[in-house]
């Protein structure tokens, strides 16, 4: 690989900035990981600049992910017509069995697969079981590092398991399965925390490009004392929270059972919500919730993909906007949403909003999706002001879209055709800090080809491996939903202010 030259500089393309909602034909100088200026063509460059033509591309940000799982990048496709529910129930087949080395892999895909669809950052919520390790976070955060894809890791963590979580659904299930459930303990929550606390201590990699987070999985699942040691922790070494928030109507009512009070209002009391805490999903949540997250200065990750796939709801993104909430755009894990496309989960985000309220004032437009998805998400990871925008300042993780691709014959209104026409098949070239990571749509840091054959190799050792996890989850199936089907139904009646509220749109 030839060394990055101090400075370069793009030439003849057109600048996408959402900051400002604006695109014209504009140079870019980078020097090192950095832009250090834009202007009209003929922009002045040191003599010994590198050259860049970007004719016929549209200079774009990098999205930004703001909330993925690695470790779902193998269980891509694995489900059908699963709620959120059935997806945890098949986690041990989705995801279980799995070698450090198959950590390391499957984080190379889920960046890898961002990278092809545009996208330059993420928040990934990668999980191990039974708790996590120096070992297997290195694991994920050296795979990032070197496919390119800047990442905040957050290891998702659950000192209680789904069955227990459940009220009431660890005792409805009947021989052999409840015996089986009562054993699929998760670890205590100070083994968590330990490894946690290795991780801080010992992270492997630059933490410019990759750094650590937290990541509680879901309140329910994670026991007060937990809750609380996150909160501390984070504060000792001034990283990121990220939590599932309210995102299946079981979990809504589920909280108002055990707590007598909504999630969110729960994790308020423990002293969890603040600047540096992300909500994922955030779909049963009510007014004030919503504002609880705004006065918290807590931002929320928006998958509307994942929740439409999962059958979750729809969160009230209008309404999060309205009243000054930081919005960033997910894609989620694949094995919940079965990829890492940006440009669709911006789409959707467009979309769904249409669809609960018939007033198109209360849509989000194009401009509104790109904003959250680049810079919604680089505050989501901690990192505005840094990524997001093409800008003197600011890091140089740029998309190069092609556009003679299809989706933009004919040029029409570009930021239309992004959120609206575009698929990633128009992603020609991504740098990331300066760097060329995808060039003609052929990865420059990694080999791809080597990295799809390993991982279809492991998929299929994984297979036959987790096959008597599929035999007990398919068992299991039944009985986990219907309980879980009746308990958001009896929420239905029962607790009105959901259903009147943001959630149920
Ligand atoms: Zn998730």
């Amino acid at each position: 690989m030839t060394a990055t030259p101090d400075y370069q500089v793009i030439r003849n393309g057109r600048l996408l900035d959402p900051e400002r909602r604006a695109v014209e034909v504009a140079d870019l100088l980078i020097a090192g990981d950095s832009i250090i200026e834009t202007g009209p063509p003929g922009l002045d460059a040191p003599d010994d600049a590198g050259v860049i033509d970007a004719t016929e591309r549209l200079l774009m940000p990098g999205l930004v992910n703001a909330h993925t799982h690695g470790h779902g990048s193998l269980g891509k496709g694995t489900g059908d017509k699963w709620s959120l529910e059935l997806l945890l129930n098949a986690s041990p087949w989705v995801s279980g069995g799995v070698t450090q080395e198959d950590r390391y892999l499957a984080a190379r895909l889920n960046a890898a697969e961002m990278v092809l669809k545009g996208c330059t950052a993420a928040y990934d919520m990668f999980f191990e079981f039974p708790a996590p390790s120096l070992e297997g976070i290195s694991a994920v955060a050296r795979a990032y590092a070197e496919v390119g894809v800047r990442a905040v890791v957050a290891p998702m963590m659950a000192d209680t398991s789904l069955y227990q979580a459940i009220p009431g659904l660890l005792e409805s299930l009947p021989e052999p399965h409840r015996s089986h459930a009562e054993k699929l303990r998760a670890a205590p929550w100070e083994e968590h925390i330990a490894g946690c606390r290795a991780l801080m201590q010992a992270w492997p990699v630059d933490r410019e490009r990759v750094r650590p987070a937290l990541g509680p999985t879901i309140p329910l699942h994670c026991t007060d004392d937990f809750i609380r040691a996150c909160r501390d922790l984070a504060k000792e070494y001034d990283v990121g929270i990220q939590m599932h928030l309210a995102e299946s109507k079981v979990q809504a009512v589920a909280g108002l059972k055990r707590y007598g009070k909504t999630l969110a209002a729960h994790l308020d009391d423990l002293g969890l919500l603040g600047a540096n805490f992300t909500g994922a999903h955030c779909i049963w949540l009510d007014d004030d919730d919503l504002k609880c997250l705004r006065d918290r200065g807590a931002s929320v990750a928006h998958n509307p993909g994942s929740n439409l796939r999962l059958g979750s709801g729809i969160a009230p993104a209008r309404r999060m906007l309205d009243l000054g909430v930081t919005l960033g755009v997910g894609s989620d894990g694949s094995a919940s949403a079965d990829h890492q496309n940006m440009f669709e989960a911006m789409r959707m985000a467009a979309f769904v909003s249409r669809i609960v309220d018939p007033d198109p004032d209360t849509w989000l437009g194009t401009w509104e999706v790109l904003q959250a998805a680049t810079l919604g998400g680089a505050s989501v990871l901690g990192l505005g002001g840094l990524i997001g925008r093409l800008a003197p300042g600011y890091k140089a993780d740029i998309v190069f879209l092609d556009l003679t691709n299809v989706s933009f014959v004919p040029l029409n209104d570009i930021p239309n055709q992004i959120v609206n026409c575009a698929d990633s098949s128009a992603v020609d070239s991504v740098m990331i800090g300066g760097r060329m990571v995808l060039e003609g749509r052929r990865f420059i840091s990694i080999d791809f080809d080597r990295l799809r054959d390993d991982v279809q190799v492991t998929v299929e050792r994984l297979r036959e491996k987790n096959a008597p996890a599929y035999e007990r989850m398919e068992a299991m199936a039944a009985f986990v939903s219907s309980h879980c089907v009746g308990l958001a139904g009896e929420g239905y009646h029962v607790h009105r202010r959901l259903d009147a509220g943001s959630g149920a749109q």
